[in-house]
C-alpha cells in the first residue's frame, strides 16, 4: 500500500494527447475510479501507472518514488486486465505463480503465497484447473489474485467487470471493494460504467478528451459537478440556457426560471430529474411551474422517465416513482411540471460570474 501521485502526466501521439497534463493524488488504501467516454484517456493514464506507456512529460511517483522511467516489472504494481489475459495452457496455481516466478521468489514461498492468493479470491480449491474449465467470474478471480500475489503497491483494474453478465458484474463488485478495503490496497480502476464507478469509488475521475474535468466525491460530481460535460456524463441532467437577470434565467423560449444565485449574462443551468415534479395543474409548492406536453414516456419498473416539452426551445426530464396507483401520463398530454430554484445547478465553470 502506498501513495500514487501523477503530475502534469501527458501522453501524445503526433500531435494528438491521448492524455494532457493528469495530476492525480490517490491516498494510501484508497479506491480511485477514472471515469469518462471511450477515447478520453483513461486507459492511457492507467498504462501510464503500470510502465507500459511512457509519458511524454510528467511524472508518476509511488510510494514518494519517481517511477516514471521505470519498466513495468520494477514498480510494485498488480494490474487486472478486461480480458483477463490467462495463460490457457497453465493451471490456475500456475498462472498465479507466474509473477513470482518472475521475481525469482523460491519455490516454497511462492507455494505459500499463492495459496494465500487463492484463498483471498475464494479459488483455493481450483488450482489444478485450467483457464477454459472456469466460469468467466472465476478466471477474472484468477486474474485478481495474479495481481495480488504480490502484494503490490498499487492495484490497477483496466475495465475488469465488463466482460461479465450483469448479476455476476454486481457480486463480484462488492467482492473486489471488500477485498481492497480490507487489504487496504491503493487501487486505480478503469471504467466508462458510471454505476460501477458510483458504487465502487472512494473518489471519482471524470475525463474527457485526454483532460480531467472534476476530481471528487460521487455527492461532489452529482451535486456540484464542474462543468456541463460532467453534469451531462454523471447522472442526468436537462440543461437551460438563457440569459440571466438577477436571480432570474429567461430562456430563448420565454420561460422566466427563477435560480437560488444571481448571476449576470449567458448562463446554462443543470436540473436532475428527480427533482422535476409533474403534475395536472400548476406546482403550487414549487417557485418554477411551467405548463408543457408530455413527449416521450419511459417505463423502468420502479420509476418512471416523462420528456416534457415547454417550449420550441426547452424541454426537461421528469423521474418519478411508480407508486401504487400511479397514473401514467399519455404522449400528447398536457402537464405541470415544476421545481425549486435551489433543484437548478449551476455548473462550477459559471463561479465567479455573480453579479
Ligand atoms: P476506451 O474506454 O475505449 O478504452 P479510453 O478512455 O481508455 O477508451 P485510451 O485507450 O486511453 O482511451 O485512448 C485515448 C485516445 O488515444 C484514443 O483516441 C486512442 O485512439 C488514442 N490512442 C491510444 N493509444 C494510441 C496509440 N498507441 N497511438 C495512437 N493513438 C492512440
Amino acid at each position: 500500500m502506498a501513495r500514487l501521485e501523477l503530475d502534469g502526466v501527458s501522453k501524445h501521439y503526433g500531435d494528438f494527447y491521448a492524455a494532457r497534463e493528469v495530476t492525480l493524488d490517490v491516498a494510501e488504501g484508497e479506491f480511485l475510479v477514472l471515469l469518462g467516454p471511450s477515447g478520453c484517456g483513461k486507459t492511457t493514464t492507467l498504462r501510464a501507472i503500470a510502465g507500459f506507456v511512457e509519458p511524454s512529460a510528467g511524472t508518476v511517483r509511488i510510494g514518494g518514488k519517481d517511477v516514471t522511467r521505470l519498466p513495468p516489472w520494477k514498480r510494485n504494481t498488480g494490474l487486472v486486465f478486461q480480458n483477463y489475459a490467462l495463460f490457457p495452457h497453465l493451471t490456475v496455481a500456475q498462472n498465479v505463480a507466474f509473477g513470482l516466478e518472475m521475481r525469482k521468489v523460491s519455490k516454497a514461498d511462492a507455494a505459500t503465497k499463492v495459496n494465500e492468493a487463492l484463498r483471498l479470491v475464494r479459488l483455493d480449491h481450483l488450482g489444478d484447473r485450467l483457464p477454459r474449465q472456469l466460469s468467466g467470474g472465476q478466471q477474472q478471480r484468477v486474474a485478481l489474485a495474479r495481481a495480488l500475489v504480490f502484494r503490490p503497491d498499487v492495484l490497477l483494474l483496466d475495465e475488469p467487470l465488463s466482460n461479465l453478465d450483469a448479476k455476476l458484474r454486481n457480486e463480484v463488485r462488492v467482492e473486489i471493494r471488500s477485498l481492497q478495503q480490507r487489504l487496504g490496497i491503493t487501487t486505480v480502476m478503469v471504467t466508462h460504467d458510471q454505476e460501477e464507478a458510483l458504487t465502487m469509488a472512494d473518489r471519482l475521475v471524470v475525463m474527457s478528451e485526454g483532460k480531467v474535468r472534476q476530481v471528487g466525491s460521487q455527492r461532489d460530481l452529482y451535486e456540484r459537478p464542474a462543468d456541463r460535460f460532467v453534469a451531462g456524463f454523471v447522472g442526468r441532467s436537462s440543461f437551460l440556457e438563457g440569459h440571466m437577470s438577477g436571480d432570474t434565467l429567461t430562456t430563448p423560449g420565454g420561460l422566466a426560471i427563477k435560480c437560488a444565485r444571481k448571476i449576470a449574462g449567458e448562463a446554462v443551468v443543470a436540473l436532475r430529474p428527480e427533482r422535476v415534479f409533474v403534475g395536472t395543474e400548476p406546482v403550487t409548492t414549487a417557485d418554477n411551474s411551467f405548463p408543457g406536453e408530455v413527449e416521450f414516456v419511459s417505463y423502468m419498473g420502479g420509476l418512471i422517465d416523462i420528456h416534457v416539452r415547454l417550449s420550441e426551445h426547452d424541454q426537461v426530464i421528469a423521474q418519478v416513482p411508480n407508486h401504487d396507483g400511479s397514473v401514467l401520463p399519455a404522449v400528447g398530454d398536457r402537464v405541470h411540471v415544476g421545481w425549486a430554484p435551489t433543484s437548478a445547478v449551476f455548473p462550477a465553470e459559471h463561479n465567479g460570474m455573480d453579479g
